[in-house]
């Protein structure tokens, strides 16, 4: 089969740790990667014995440089957890986080450069140089912004807590957004990206915990809502009334927002023109219309790179 040739218009995608990355296996084979930049949700972060993890942002660099364990969407592929184990059974922690030891060591250095002055745009940017990665991995912000999810049983706890401490199985009353006392700003290098984009993807991710901060952040928004050229598109993670995995559908209940694709929408109206879902979905087509976005039906489930790589052309073919 011929290549056709890459798409060389800039374009954004943001996302969070697992729908995101499995687009971007598909995006950088349609888009020239040098053109391509993602924007991370950062409110996963967490600190673990001192060390800086960014869970998304790294699931974005090991997907782009071909490492992430695609079996978890998480960690890199064959890794081992000796370090963990050490701790658990050296110093007898109560270690619940998992971390393996290459992803550990990915921590590790961004801690260091952290410390030795860099922002996190900064150091992501080294970082991904090290991975040798041509596309541009931007976290949401510098500053410090974390989902909190309102449980029944524990009260407010860390949306890590709530995946890797907890399973996801506490009952969900709310997801606040904690950002300390003044609103998080995002930074130059994201509002240059979204202003010289000809295309911004908003990637079929959890709309309430990846998404969801990122368009928390007034000046994304604001940028999105300026770049009058740029094609504005959002994926449904959303198929019927199931999210195609992990908790997005409890955290749209807890917020009132029904668990369908047209919940999702209505969180990114006035920000996007167009909403690709499942061709299933047909029943939506009026209320997604009524948002004020044009409806696009396609195969949104990507679980293999193939998959990636078609809806990926079959979404330019239709917006470009
Ligand atoms: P997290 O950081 O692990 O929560 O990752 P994301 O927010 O990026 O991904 C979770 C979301 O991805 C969930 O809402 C899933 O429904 C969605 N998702 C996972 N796989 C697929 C897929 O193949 N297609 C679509 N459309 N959504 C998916």
């Amino acid at each position: 089969m011929t290549k056709n040739p890459p798409i060389e218009d800039n374009v954004v995608v943001l996302g969070g740790g697992t729908g995101t990355p499995k687009l971007l296996r598909g995006l950088v084979e349609i888009v020239n990667p040098e053109k391509l930049t993602i924007i991370a949700n950062t409110a996963d972060d967490w600190k673990f014995y001192g060390l800086h993890v960014s869970p998304d942002i790294d699931s974005m660099l090991y997907v782009l440089s071909g490492l992430l364990d695609e079996s978890k969407w998480w960690g890199i592929r064959g890794d081992t957890f000796k370090a963990v184990e050490l701790l658990r059974t050296r110093f007898h922690e109560d270690v619940w986080f998992n971390l393996g030891d290459q992803d550990l060591v990915t921590c590790l250095y961004r801690t260091y450069l952290l410390e030795q002055g860099y922002t996190l745009t900064q150091a992501t940017m080294e970082l991904s140089r090290r991975f040798d990665i041509a596309s541009r991995v931007l976290p949401m912000t510098d500053g410090r912004i974390q989902s909190i999810i309102v449980t029944k049983e524990h009260g407010p706890i860390h949306i890590e807590e709530y995946f890797v401490k907890y399973h996801c199985k506490p009952e969900v009353l709310d997801i606040s957004y904690d950002e300390g006392t003044h609103p998080m700003r995002t930074t130059k290098e994201v509002l240059e990206a979204i202003t010289k984009a000809r295309c911004i993807i908003l990637g079929p991710s959890n709309p309430v915990t990846s998404i969801g901060p990122i368009i928390h952040l007034i000046d994304i928004q604001k940028a999105i809502k300026d770049n009058k050229h740029a094609r504005k598109i959002a994926i449904s993670p959303v198929i019927g009334s199931k999210a195609v995995s992990g908790p997005t559908g409890h955290f749209l209940k807890a917020w009132g927002i029904p668990v369908t694709p047209v919940g999702v929408a209505s969180l990114y109206q006035g920000l996007v023109d167009y909403f690709i879902m499942h061709p299933n979905d047909k029943e939506f087509e009026d209320l997604v219309r009524r948002l004020g976005m044009k409806p696009i039906f396609l195969d949104i489930l990507i679980p293999k790179k193939d998959d990636a790589v078609r809806l990926s052309r079959e979404i330019f073919h239709h917006v470009l």
